[in-house]
C-alpha cells in the first residue's frame, strides 16, 4: 500500500530512537517516502552510515569538530556533509514535505523553530520543543498556516481518538502514563534507585534522556504541557491515568459522556506511520494487538507524592508564562547530573523545584514573545541550576547512589 506520490524528508535526530524506527518505516515503504536530509548531535559514525543508507543529500553534525570525522566517513558517497548549530538549521530547511523533529531536549528548538517558520509540516516527536517555546511555536503556526503532526504516542492517540472533532469542545483530554519502573516502588526505595534501575523502562525502548523522565513521570507532564499547546486546550481539562499495560494512549471524553480512546501495541513506529502518511494509511510491520492475548487492561490515578516531577509539571502549566520553560531547562540539567552519576535520583525533582522557586522570585516567568526570550530564560536556568548543583556538591548536600 504505497502512497500516491512520494513525500520528501529531513531527519532531525536521524540516530536516536525515534530517528531510526522512522527509518524503519521509510525502509517498508520506499516507493511512499525519501529522507532528503539527516541531522545528529554527536554520533558521526551512526550518521554517516544512516545517511548513505537511505540516499540522503545532506548530513549535518552539531558538534562543529566532528566535521573532518563526518567527511571522511562520507568520502565516496553523493551525501554532502556540513557541521556545526548554522548546519543543522541547513538541513531542517532542506526543501520536504514533512521534517520529522526528533533532536532530544531543547537543543530541537532552533531547528525545529527555523523549518516552521518556513511554513514546512513538522513530526514532532521533540515535546521539549513546545514546553520551551510553546507559545512562540504555536503563534508561528498559525501565522504560516503550518502543521504540526503529533508524533508523540498521547498526542498522536488524541488526534486520532477526536476523529476530526475540534479539541476546544470537548470535555476531557486523557493521556495515559505507564508508570515507568518505579510505578510500585516506593518512595524509599525510588530514594535509592540507581541509573541502571531508572533506564530500565517496563515497555518502551528509548533514549536516555525520555527514559528517566519516564522514570520520573516529568515525560507525562512535559506531555500535558504538549499537549495543551498542539490542542489549544487548558490544564483543567487535561488528564493523566496511569495505564501499566501501555495499549491505551489516548482518551477523549465528549459532553454527552461519550468517550473515545486509541489503542495499539506500544510500538513508536505505529504514530510513525500515521504521521507520515497521514491523511492515508501505511501497511506497517508494527506488532499487532491481541487483545484477547494481554486480557486485562488496568488503569489509576497518578501518585504525585512519590512522583513529585509530574505534580512541578502541572503548576508549570497552570502558571504558565515562561515556567514550563523553567522547568524544562532545569529538568535537562538535573536528568543530566543523574546520568552522569553526580545526584541521586530524588534530586532531579528538587533541583527542578528550586529553579521553579528562584524563577517566581526573580520574576522570569513572563510568556517569551519571541524564541529567542524563550531560550535566554532556558540559558539562564541552566546556568542557575548548574551553578546551585555545584554549590550543593561542594557543601556535601548533594547525594549520589
Ligand atoms: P535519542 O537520545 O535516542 O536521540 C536523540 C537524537 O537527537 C539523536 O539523533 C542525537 O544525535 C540527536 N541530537 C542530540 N542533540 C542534538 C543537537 N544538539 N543537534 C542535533 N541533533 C542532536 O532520543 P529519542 O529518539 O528517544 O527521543 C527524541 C525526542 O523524541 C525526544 O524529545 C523525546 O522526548 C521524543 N520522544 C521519544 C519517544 C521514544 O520512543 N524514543 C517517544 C515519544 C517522544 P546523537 O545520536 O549523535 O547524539
Ligand atoms: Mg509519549
Amino acid at each position: 500500500m504505497a502512497l500516491n506520490t512520494q513525500r520528501k524528508l529531513v531527519l532531525l535526530g536521524a540516530t536516536g530512537s525515534i530517528g531510526r524506527s522512522t527509518i524503519d518505516i521509510v525502509e517498508q515503504a520506499p516507493q511512499s517516502f525519501s529522507i532528503e536530509a539527516v541531522a545528529g548531535g554527536r554520533d558521526v559514525d551512526a550518521l554517516a552510515e544512516l545517511a548513505i543508507r537511505v540516499g540522503a543529500r545532506f548530513a549535518a553534525i552539531r558538534d562543529e569538530k566532528l566535521y573532518g570525522a563526518l567527511k571522511s566517513a562520507l568520502s565516496g558517497s553523493k551525501v554532502e556533509p556540513a557541521a556545526g548549530a548554522k548546519a543543522v538549521v541547513e538541513a531542517a530547511l532542506h526543501p520536504a514535505d514533512i521534517v520529522v523533529g526528533a533532536i532530544s531536549g531543547a537543543a530541537g528548538v532552533e531547528p525545529t523553530y527555523a523549518a516552521l517558520a518556513e511554513g514546512r509540516t513538522i513530526a514532532l516527536a521533540n515535546k521539549e520543543c513546545l514546553v520551551c517555546a510553546g507559545g512562540p511555536f504555536m503563534r508561528k503556526v498559525a501565522e504560516m498556516k503550518a502543521t504540526i503532526l503529533p508524533l508523540d504516542s498521547e498526542h498522536d492517540a488524541l488526534w486520532q481518538a477526536l476523529g476530526g472533532a475540534d479539541a476546544k469542545s470537548v470535555e476531557k483530554l486523557i493521556i495515559t502514563a505507564s508508570g515507568g519502573p518505579f510505578r510500585t516502588w516506593s518512595a524509599a526505595q525510588i530514594a535509592a534507585a540507581t541509573r541502571e534501575q531508572a533506564l530500565r523502562h517496563p515497555n518502551w525502548s528509548m533514549g536516555q534522556k525520555i527514559t528517566i523522565d519516564s522514570a520520573s513521570m516529568m515525560n507525562k507532564g512535559l506531555e500535558l504541557i504538549e499537549a495543551h499547546h498542539l490542542f489549544g486546550v487548558p490544564a483543567d481539562r487535561l488528564d493523566v491515568l496511569v495505564h501499566p499495560q501501555s495499549i491505551v494512549h489516548g482518551l477523549v471524553a465528549f459532553a454527552d459522556g461519550s468517550v473515545t480512546a486509541s489503542l495499539y501495541s506500544p510500538d513508536m513506529r505505529v504514530p510513525i506511520a500515521h504521521c507520515l502518511a497521514w491523511p492515508d494509511r501505511l501497511k506497517t510491520n508494527a506488532r499487532r494487538l491481541d487483545l484477547a492475548e494481554i486480557a486485562t487492561l488496568t488503569f489509576e490515578k497518578p501518585d504525585l507524592a512519590r512522583f513529585p516531577a509530574l505534580g512541578l509539571a502541572m503548576d508549570a502549566l497552570r502558571q504558565g508564562g515562561a515556567m514550563p520553560t523553567v522547568l524544562n531547562a532545569a529538568n535537562e540539567i538535573a536528568v543530566a547530573a543523574f546520568l552522569a552519576g553526580e545526584v541521586a535520583f530524588p534530586e532531579i525533582a528538587r533541583i527542578v523545584g528550586e529553579a521553579c522557586e528562584r524563577a517566581a522570585r526573580d520574576n522570569l516567568a513572563r510568556e517569551p514573545a519571541s524564541i529567542e526570550e524563550a531560550l535566554a530564560v532556558d540559558h539562564i536556568v541552566r546556568e542557575s541550576s548548574r551553578t546551585s548543583l555545584a554549590l550543593k556538591a561542594r557543601s556535601g548536600m548533594v547525594t549520589v547512589q
